[in-house]
């Protein structure tokens, strides 16, 4: 079955923008005098850090890591890896994760053990999008964009079976 999506945007360009500038303004506030690593998730969060990044007047730099995906499924998998691994060493670093979305939690909380062992001075959360309805393991996140229902969405970096990434806006796939 091809799946297209329907023409139903749940949070158009200029709300993600604006999420962006106000999300820019609480990172830059907290991380006064700090040079933070920011970490993104790919593929997803490409575009939202992108974004975020430019909106940043901190001496940041930038580092990325690929966990294993969904494929062509939209539900977890429950089972997490390691892709493609950082290049920087985080110990002592100031470190801030931007993720694109928090579905059942199972991915990020990984990410966050996985990076605590690290020994890193701070870890934080940034996520564009999150839907409390689905969490299955607890998650704190530091600096939130949007809350969503329980719908799949695709665009702004958010894919369905690799497709839709470079949509401006976000929108809601209806089963
Ligand atoms: P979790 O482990 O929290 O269930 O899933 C997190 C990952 O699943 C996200 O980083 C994202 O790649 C994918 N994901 C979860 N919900 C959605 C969704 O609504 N749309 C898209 N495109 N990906 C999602
Ligand atoms: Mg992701």
């Amino acid at each position: 079955m091809v799946f297209q999506p329907q023409p139903k945007i749940l949070i158009c360009r200029d709300d993600i923008a604006k999420a962006v500038d106000r999300l820019a303004c609480e990172i830059e506030r907290d991380y006064q005098g700090k040079q933070p690593l920011l970490i993104g998730v790919l593929k997803g969060s490409f575009v939202f850090m992108a974004d975020l990044v430019r909106q940043l007047d901190l001496p940041l730099e930038l580092d990325f890591v690929r966990l294993s995906s969904y494929g062509a499924a939209k539900e977890s998998s429950g089972k997490v890896r390691v892709v493609q691994g950082l290049k920087t060493p985080i110990k002592g670093r100031d470190v801030l994760v931007i993720e694109d979305i928090v579905d059942t939690g199972i991915t990020i909380s990984f990410l966050l053990d996985y990076l605590k062992k690290k020994k890193p001075a701070s870890l934080k959360l940034c996520a564009l999008t999150d839907k409390p309805s689905r969490h299955r393991v607890p998650v704190s996140i530091d600096y939130l964009g949007f809350t969503l229902p329980n719908k799949f969405i695709v665009g702004y970096g958010l894919d369905f079976d690799e497709r839709f990434r470079n949509l401006r806006d976000i929108y809601a796939i209806e089963d």
